[in-house]
């Protein structure tokens, strides 16, 4: 990880630990506001979600808040790595304006009644795999967003169906928030950051490499004018060569997320989700399919 601790600022970032400090701090702070919700084991990727909402906005907030409600495994909800003490420090390395760390209890102070669907959007790709985690996720993204009202909110490409569904929230509940999308950050052997390869053993990041491999097996395939099941066979035939366990690759419409025809010509998203031991990884990649080129 870059040396982000070591131009430390001032006494920043403030953390809010509850709902009545973060209405208090935006109260008293007319500016534009970035704001960048994570689930914390902050790594480069998140700092660079940071670091441009800090180049767009004259503050920042920071969320961590490890979201039960978007995890469908009890075991996966507990091994979530939390380390809020370096997440702070990250942070403040980053001229970050405040963390947002609430408790469980205090943004659900009781099971939500009242809760958002991400409808058949949710039920696509990573939902199907994981029942309910894009509702529960949109829930406290529209609970995050109306406590730090922001201007810009800032996601990943990394988790491409979450950017497309909270595009679709945020246009279909006409939320006045402008949703900024980043580009995956890959460590240097292409492997996309992700807090949970924190939990992979030397051989499971070692055999990681071939995620970043098939998407680039599938671009070049699709470089040189092949259907869209071929590329996506270019993809699988990289992954099982691999001791990973493909889940899923599908090559879906950027927008929709459904499936794209075999002749299909324009953009198309490559998602791939594989299994390292019990740890799923999820990664993708817009290629062109019919000799376009992606943006
Ligand atoms: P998480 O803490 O995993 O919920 O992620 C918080 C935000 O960081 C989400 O918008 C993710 O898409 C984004 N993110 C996570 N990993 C990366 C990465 N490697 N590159 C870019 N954005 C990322």
């Amino acid at each position: 990880m870059r040396d982000r601790v070591a131009d430390v600022q001032s006494e920043q970032p403030i953390i809010l630990r509850d709902v009545p400090s973060i209405r208090a701090w935006r109260a008293e702070r007319p500016g534009s506001v970035g704001f960048v919700p994570t689930m914390g084991a902050l790594h480069d990727g998140h700092a660079t979600l940071i670091e441009q909402a800090k180049a767009e906005n004259e503050r920042v907030v920071v969320s961590v808040f490890v979201n039960p409600l978007q995890f469908d495994q009890a075991s996966d909800l507990d091994r979530y790595p939390r380390d809020l003490d370096s997440d702070v420090a990250l942070c403040r390395g980053l001229g970050v304006d405040a963390v947002f760390a609430p408790g469980v209890g205090d943004l659900y102070p009781h099971e939500p009644v009242v809760t958002l669907s991400a409808g058949s959007l949710g039920t696509t790709l990573e939902g199907a795999s994981r029942p309910g985690h894009f509702d529960g996720m949109l829930t406290v993204v529209s609970k995050l967003l109306n406590l730090a009202q922001p201007d810009r909110v800032y996601f990943g490409r990394k988790d491409a169906q979450q950017l497309v569904i909270v595009r679709m929230m945020v246009e279909d509940l006409n939320l006045p928030v402008d949703v900024r999308a980043v580009p995956t950050v890959r460590d240097v052997d292409g492997v996309a950051l992700s807090s949970r390869n924190r939990r992979l053993t030397a051989a499971q990041r070692e055999a990681a490499t071939a995620i970043p491999l098939a998407l680039d097996a599938a671009s070049a395939s699709a470089a040189s004018g092949a259907s869209a099941s071929n590329v996506r066979a270019a993809a699988l035939a990289r992954l099982t060569t691999s001791s990973l366990v493909v889940d899923d690759v599908e090559l879906v419409s950027p927008t929709s997320l459904e499936p794209v025809p075999d002749d299909h010509v324009g953009e198309a998203l490559l998602v791939i989700a594989v299994f390292a031991g019990e740890i799923r990884l999820i990664d993708n990649a817009v290629v062109g399919l019919g000799a376009v080129r992606p943006a």
